[in-house]
């Protein structure tokens, strides 16, 4: 997979769409940006940063991994995505199978007979919009350019764009923000109580460095996902042993 110099003009591929302009991001509150550089900065010791990437996948395999990894848990998804591999010999065979086959071959996964079709259909879209079964291109792109590219298509949203661009062996700067990501961030008070997942990416991303990298990106989202999992709990946040307690509006220490 040729995967071009970031900073070169970004290429058309054959048959390509433009994408659209990328939203421009509001600057945070100042106020928000130093509590998320004290977050990031108190997290990185407890997690050990820099965090070893979990992936090295290709893009278009990442984006199936991602697309397979909704409201699942990670053996779950993992599963499914080596039971797909296994039985087909590359994703263009996926895209020609009967639904009811694709379903089946990942079974355990949560809604199969959702995610099956949707992922026939989006990985259609790249291989139609991208002249082929290639996501390389997007390394010629800017961040926010190569992820309205991949958010036009539909099924795919904001974390399953940055996931592709961050977790794949594109390394690109992108921040992707999972349920724990989300729900630690708004005990924190870096994003409002009303605020969902996907409109979550913009803000929190904002509030970090815009001149970080891809592996300060990665580590950031890596350990507000790993405090929520380990401390801050859906139910039952563990207030008493979280190094962000004097900095977090939602603490309950007794
Ligand atoms: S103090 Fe409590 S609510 Fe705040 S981040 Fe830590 S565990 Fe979560």
């Amino acid at each position: 997979m040729a995967v071009p110099h970031r900073h070169e003009a970004p290429p058309r591929p054959r048959g390509a769409k433009a994408a659209p302009e990328a939203a421009p991001q509001a600057a945070p509150a100042p106020d928000l940006a130093a509590k998320a550089l004290a977050v990031h900065r108190l997290l990185c010791p407890v997690y050990g940063c820099p965090i070893p990437y979990f992936h090295a996948l290709d893009p278009v395999s990442e984006l199936v991994s991602s697309l397979l990894s909704h409201r699942t848990r990670n053996a779950d998804s993992g599963r499914a995505f080596k039971a797909l591999r296994a039985r087909y010999p590359d994703w263009a065979a996926l895209i020609a199978a009967p639904v009811p086959e694709v379903e089946a071959t990942i079974a355990g996964v949560t809604w199969p007979e959702l995610k099956a079709p949707r992922i026939q259909a989006v990985l259609a879209a790249v291989r139609e919009r991208a002249g082929g079964l290639d996501l390389g291109f997007l390394a010629g792109m800017e961040v926010e350019a190569a992820r309205a590219w991949l958010e036009a298509i539909p099924g795919v949203g904001p974390k399953t764009s940055a996931a592709v661009l961050s977790f794949s062996v594109l390394r690109m700067p992108a921040l992707p923000v999972d349920s724990h990501h989300h729900r630690v961030a708004q005990r924190l008070g870096l994003i409002g109580p009303r605020v969902d997942v996907g409109p979550s990416h913009p803000i929190l991303r904002a509030q970090l460095p815009a001149d970080w990298s891809a592996q300060d990106l990665y580590d950031n989202h890596e350990i507000l996902m790993l405090h929520g999992q380990r401390v801050c709990h859906h139910r039952n946040p563990a207030c008493g042993a979280c190094v962000l307690a004097e900095i977090c509006p939602s603490a309950r220490v007794a």
